[in-house]
């Protein structure tokens, strides 16, 4: 594409998408299509000849858009809301453009410093320690396992010759709540299903410490030998956040690696009134948490902070002749601390958000947030219809409807149906989780784009869709 007519384009999308960006009810925020619709409405077979821009782009909203969810929409409250900031929008604009490949640090010097910058900045912004290493990866569940790899690696460091089977069995600690994503790593490492052991939660839904003392125990006595224990700051489906402190005795009485997943909730340490919340957290061995979560930056980008990055390298470096290189000793090369070899510029967009946003805009926006789910977690609590499911520490509000005449069943039933109407209305998102065996609704401010008359639009919906069960 020639220079003028790539400014051309440029020009037009980046009105499009500013366009998008403001249009608040322009489009539902869950896709409204059935599976195969997006697919029947593309060409079957890859144009031969190029196709002129304009008709891609055509075929781009037309085709493509209407079959998007809106993460960006400000109605978007399920799951854990993910935005797009404008400056990250700019700052990955400008990292694809440049298409550094930070494998090694001589592939793109300036990619691998900006990351360990970045990380570094955003460790600063969370109270942690100044031994932690960041790293920048794609997502919590690649860094999770990563962190579990050089876990294992340290509890078993005869397996990296030799593999695990003639091995005693190993096992990582977690509560029931933990994200699925610490069962693919661990299932991935080679410790079976059973190398997770999931501890029963309190009332609070948090780990009980006395069940994980009593675990690790039990397994030593058994001759198993503890890999890790999981906590979580942030829960997936209520965000609690496990007792941290306690956690950290037994893993430090044991000399187990102390993994924190804070995919979620790791970004309120940037807010001083919140920081209390993840007490202990600065104990750990290694740390997840996710920019692409609550932190205004798009996917993916996800910072893994260890305090053994050796402990990393052991697990993956593994340097082919064609990749050294006479700065190895005083570089670092991000391709010995993953999988990957290949990795694109992430922390650009996320060194744009900092800079932009400033910690102060960063903290004001999360607090907001917390206080619309106060909001609305306070019109639950004022209605007889509606029942809070958990405690509100965040921007997530867990509730559920009730109607005293239900039974259990039809009541989950009754939750199901209000939320399929609401989400249906495509004005707002909401999305639902299963508590102790019954169906609970999930609304999750953190939406960058979110104010006060979402939330309350959600609340009107919710309400008109549980008068309407009659
Ligand atoms: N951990 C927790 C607590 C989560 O809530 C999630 C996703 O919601 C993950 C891990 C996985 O995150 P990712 O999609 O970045 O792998």
């Amino acid at each position: 594409m020639p220079p003028e007519e790539f400014l051309v384009h440029g020009r037009h999308i980046l009105e499009w998408i500013s366009e998008y960006l403001g249009s608040d009810g322009r489009y539902p925020v869950l896709a409204q299509v059935r599976p195969g619709e997006v697919r029947a409405s593309l060409a079957p077979s890859p144009p031969w000849e190029g196709e002129a821009f304009e008709q891609i782009l055509r075929d781009f909203e037309e085709q493509v858009v209407p079959g998007l969810t809106h993460w960006n929409h400000p109605g978007f409250l399920a799951y854990f809301a993910n935005t797009a900031s404008s400056p990250a929008i700019l700052g990955d604009l400008l990292a694809t453009a440049v298409n550094a490949n930070a494998m090694i640090w001589k592939t793109s010097p300036a990619a691998t410093e900006v990351e360990g910058v970045t990380a570094d900045w955003l460790r600063q912004l969370l109270g942690l320690p100044g031994d932690f290493a960041g790293f920048i990866n794609d997502t919590a569940s690649h860094n999770t396992l990563y962190a579990l790899a050089a876990a294992r690696a340290r509890a078993f460091p005869e397996a990296g010759e030799d593999g695990l089977h003639s091995l005693p069995a190993g096992r990582i600690y977690a509560s029931e709540h933990v994200h699925s994503s610490i069962d693919k790593a661990v299932v991935t490492l080679g410790l079976g299903r059973r190398g997770v052991r999931h501890l029963p939660a309190d009332g609070s839904y948090r780990m009980k410490p006395k069940a994980l003392r009593a675990a690790i125990e039990e397994d030593l006595a058994a001759g198993v030998r503890p890999v890790a224990v999981v906590a979580v700051a942030g829960t997936t489906s209520i965000a609690s956040i496990d007792p941290l402190p306690e956690i950290a005795d037994i893993c430090r009485e044991h000399g187990i690696w102390m993994h924190v997943d804070a995919a979620y909730a790791g970004v309120a340490g940037i807010v001083r009134e919140l920081r209390p919340l993840l007490a202990g957290w600065e104990r750990a061995d290694s740390i997840v948490l996710n920019a692409h979560k609550w932190l205004f930056t798009p996917m993916d980008c996800a910072l893994l902070y260890c305090r053994r990055p050796e402990a990393l390298a052991d697990a993956f470096s593994l340097v082919p002749p064609y990749l050294r290189t006479r700065e190895a000793d005083e570089a670092r090369d991000l391709m010995n601390y993953g999988v990957a070899l290949g990795r694109s510029f992430r922390a650009l967009k996320l060194w744009f958000v900092l800079r932009y946003f400033g910690g102060r805009g960063l903290a004001e926006r999360l607090r907001e947030h917390c206080r619309l789910a106060r909001r609305f977690a306070g019109w639950v609590q004022s209605s007889d219809r509606w029942q809070l499911m958990a405690s509100t520490l965040l921007g997530l509000v867990v509730f559920r409807y009730r109607d005293p005449g239900l039974g259990p069943d039809r009541t989950d039933l009754a939750n199901e149906r209000i939320l399929d109407a609401v989400n249906a209305s495509g004005e707002v998102f909401l999305s639902h989780t299963v508590l102790e065996g019954r169906y609970v609704l999930r609304l999750s401010v953190g939406n960058l784009r979110t104010r006060h008359e979402h939330v309350e639009r959600a609340w009107r919906r919710l309400e008109l869709e549980a008068a309407r069960l009659g």
